[in-house]
């Protein structure tokens, strides 16, 4: 076997071993390697991923959000600066920080509010998207036009964290051991009130949270319900939980996602299948599965290419 062959093998190797990883749990680092140059970027097999996970800068074109939010990419996407007077983003080795203005404007928004509101000194923000979108080479098969947004359902401290710190934490897991419900030990009022500000933007169309925490809200959530049709349980969602905003007015390339109908959607019948025991503990399959060729660029919106071929935005 020669050298380029072992290289190539040992490049899909770890390359497959990453796209299993990089949860909003796992640690990064303040000095990540580079990611070695592609041999043929032009491959059409080539993972759309590998060029998106290249890419340091947004692309210098007005903000434009191209396809669905599981395929596609954006041009002239913001950046939520790492530090707020309410905010600061977590694991910025992963350069996740990325998206359409109109969510940059509305974490910093809901940030102010929840300091307001649950008394945090403010969020904690994981994974946005990348610089340009698109699918990523760790972690979330959305999160790819820059309408989707983690939050932690830690608080943040009362001081600014470091650069390590922010790659080291982690948060606090919400659920309880046995998977039905919230740990009473660590889920306060505070997170509520998080989840139901994020809810009542009129621009978020859903929001992603572990089916333990959608019954914990149901439970508690006071007068004003409404706001609870919007909260989808998922699985994971336990240390944080996911805001996806609708297509912003004039994206005519954005693809929408229907309106959730289903109400509150707070009975025992709405989450029995959600605490099911083969959903809570799912048995590992017997064989391992097999890995799904990656998303390639002719699977994406064709306008993507020109978002990877612009120049780079600079800051
Ligand atoms: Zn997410």
């Amino acid at each position: 076997m020669n050298l380029r062959l072992i290289l190539v093998l040992l490049l899909a190797v770890t390359a497959e071993l990453s796209a299993t990883a990089a949860l909003a749990q796992d640690r990064g680092s303040v000095d990540p390697k580079p990611l070695p140059p592609l041999a043929n970027p032009n491959d059409p097999k080539l993972g759309a991923k590998e060029l998106f996970g290249r890419k340091v800068l947004p692309a210098l074109m007005p903000a434009r959000v191209i396809g669905f939010y599981a395929k596609g990419c954006i041009a002239g996407a913001q950046a939520l600066p790492i530090n707020g007077e309410t905010w600061q983003v977590m694991r910025l080795s992963r350069n996740r920080n990325w998206a359409h203005p109109d969510m940059v404007a509305l974490l910093e928004r809901l940030s102010a509010k929840v300091h307001k509101d649950a008394g945090w000194p403010g969020i904690l923000v994981g994974d946005m998207s990348q610089p340009r979108g698109g699918p990523m080479l760790t972690g979330h098969a959305s999160h790819q036009v820059g309408l989707d947004a983690d939050i932690w359902l830690t608080p943040m401290p009362d001081r600014r964290l470091s650069r390590d710190e922010r790659e080291e934490m982690s948060a606090v897991m919400m659920v309880r051991e046995d998977r039905l419900d919230v740990d009473p030990n660590v889920w306060t009022p505070g997170q509520l009130m998080l989840i139901r500000d994020a809810a009542q933007e009129p621009s978020v169309q859903r929001i992603f949270v572990n089916a333990a925490i959608k019954k914990a809200l149901c439970r508690e959530a006071k007068s004003d319900r409404s706001w609870l049709s919007k909260i989808r349980p998922m699985y994971g969602h336990d240390y944080h939980f996911h805001i996806r905003i609708k297509c912003p007015p004039g994206s005519s390339e954005c693809e929408s996602q229907p309106e959730p109908t289903e109400g509150e959607a707070c009975s025992a019948a709405d989450l029995t299948y959600w605490f099911k025991d083969e959903v809570i503990h799912p048995k590992p399959p017997k064989e391992p599965p097999k890995p799904k060729p990656p998303m390639t660029m002719a699977q994406l919106p064709p306008a993507c290419r020109q978002v990877l071929a612009a120049p780079e935005a600079r800051q």
